[in-house]
């Protein structure tokens, strides 16, 4: 397989007028997309950018960031997708961390660049680009490219060489950069080839291009000259607007989304038949939802479960395996899953404890954090590595995973461990709830409690019960070691860009009271 960035010379020749993306502003083909790209990483080169240097990307999914993100890679570089929903002040540890000497930003993000200023090590003036136009000092991108031209001079790569970082949202700390080279690239989207990404799909990606999650599918269909539609921000009706209008063929999608999607009072309206596949990864896919799904919406489903850091690979075949919905099925080919208890003992199969595992593609390490790569490492009595996930879970008799809970967010109560899920699932059962998430409080009988947060309702969708009154309903179906303390109504619950609830935050919000 050769690298990314020489593939596409070989699509923008063979195939020049199909189109490579649609974002909310234009339809690109295959030449516009790789003339732009080899624009921009001849740039870079005359700007001194050598191979395995890093390049920064601030900016929601659009063109120009794919091509950035190409470019860097035409160029020999390794590219940084930072997150809009950052803070300046911890974006500006991540380019300091990475030591990037470019910043592509665009228009949306320049207030962000503003909170950075002064706070960055590395970067001049002349290495931040604007996207959009030139802005206050800032070079704009087309000024910034002046007359360079679009030859092809593709970096000569091998497997070892750095591809991108990826920063992890900081869910359960400070965020830390996951390093992933070609080997860890190309294995994954031979992978995902497998699932149809090919040079017929059309991939509708609504979630931003700086995440793994979204990566996963997009490099894939690039690679295989498939067409990307891109959503700058998510919006369920404008998705489905979208999949008919574009003839969608697959889309990766997170839990919330799904839930949106198939809420939309129109959506049986839309003719959704070009849907081959949809994948799920980051959070549990609720076996209401799964059944919901398959029922309304054409296409199978297949729940993914891994970290960022690439230790872990499970997939769910929906379809095949209604009995196991509430599992993120089994490990990929060449991946691998065991348990293991605090002392780092294995458990037998059936037994709840940390999960652990290998698979083919594996990060390179975290950035400047020797130590912390090294404590997510475990070494089973047999010699092999595997990746601590930090994920509480077990595997059933037919090696069907299921996962229960961050360990971190895990409630010990009364010496009993409470996984949050389970309390979820019971509140989340309940009609006149929209969202739920479950914590552990201090309590000087216990220890722990667990507090439920839920969201109802509108009252005309059925959304009129009181605290007390669910509170009794989800505690009869508990088990009394799990039953809930209290249970308190918020308008809305916190989600990372990628819709996981930010269970730190509810904690540290609860604290603060
Ligand atoms: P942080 O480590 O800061 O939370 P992150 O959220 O960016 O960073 P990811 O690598 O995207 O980290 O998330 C990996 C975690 O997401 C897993 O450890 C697991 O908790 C959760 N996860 C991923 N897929 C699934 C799934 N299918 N079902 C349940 N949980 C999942």
């Amino acid at each position: 397989m050769e690298p990314i960035g020489e593939r596409i010379q070989e699509l923008a020749a063979v195939r020049p007028h199909q189109t490579a993306l649609i974002d909310d502003r234009s339809s690109v083909s295959w030449r516009e997309l790789v003339c732009l790209t080899n624009r921009i990483a001849n740039r870079l080169r005359v700007e001194g950018l050598k191979e395995g240097d890093t390049v920064a990307l601030l900016s929601e999914n659009r063109f120009e960031a794919v091509a950035v993100y190409l470019a860097t890679l035409v160029a020999g570089g390794c590219v940084v997708p930072l997150s809009g929903m950052a803070s300046g002040g911890s974006l500006a540890l991540m380019v300091n961390d990475c030591a990037a000497r470019f910043l592509f930003v665009s228009e949306k993000n320049l207030p962000l660049l503003d909170a950075m200023a002064g706070k960055l090590d590395q970067l001049t003036a002349a290495g931040c680009i604007s996207l959009d136009t030139d802005d206050e000092g800032l070079n704009g991108l087309n000024q910034w490219l002046g007359q360079t031209g679009s030859e092809a001079r593709p970096a000569q790569v091998t497997l070892d060489h750095p591809f991108n970082i990826i920063y992890s949202s900081g869910t359960t700390g400070t965020p830390k950069g996951i390093l992933h080279d070609y080997r860890f690239r190309q294995r994954q989207m031979v992978r995902m080839s497998r699932f149809g990404l090919d040079g017929n799909a059309v991939n509708l990606v609504s979630t931003p291009l700086y995440s793994n999650t979204t990566l996963v599918s997009v490099l894939p269909t690039l690679f295989n000259g498939g067409t990307l539609i891109l959503m700058a921000r998510f919006d369920a009706r404008r998705f489905l607007e979208l999949a008919e209008h574009h003839r969608v063929t697959h889309a990766m999608l997170v839990p919330v989304q799904y839930q949106r999607i198939l809420a939309d009072p129109e959506f049986d309206r839309f003719d959704l038949s070009a849907f081959q596949l949809k994948l799920c990864t980051s959070a549990p896919l609720r076996a209401e939802v799964i059944r919901d799904a398959l029922a309304r919406w054409p296409g199978n489903i297949r729940e993914v479960y891994g970290l960022t850091e690439g230790g872990i690979s499970t997939c769910l075949d929906c379809a095949a395996h209604p009995d196991k919905w509430d599992s993120v099925g089994v490990p990929t080919e060449g991946a691998e899953v065991r348990v293991i208890d605090d002392q780092g003992n294995e458990l037998p199969r059936g037994e709840t404890g940390e999960i652990v595992g290998r698979a083919i593609s594996m990060m390179r390490g975290y950035v400047n954090r020797d130590d912390q790569t090294r404590s997510m490492l475990w070494t089973s009595p047999d010699g092999l590595v595997f990746y601590r996930s930090g994920d509480m879970g077990r595997v059933d008799e037919d090696g069907f995973v299921y996962i229960l809970d961050r360990r971190k967010d895990m409630i010990i109560s009364g010496g009993f461990n409470i996984y949050a899920v389970d309390l979820e699932n019971v509140l989340l059962a309940h009609p006149a709830v929209a969202d739920a998430a479950v914590i552990g409080t201090p309590s000087e009988q216990w220890g722990e409690t667990p507090l439920g947060l839920v969201v109802l309702k509108p009252r005309s969708e059925g959304g009129d019960i009181s605290e007390a009154e669910l509170l009794d309903w989800a505690n009869a179906q508990l088990g009394k070691a799990q039953r809930m303390a209290a249970i308190e109504f918020r308008a809305e619950l916190p989600r990372s860009s990628i819709g996981k609830v930010l269970k730190r935050e509810l904690r540290a919000d609860w604290r603060k009271r």
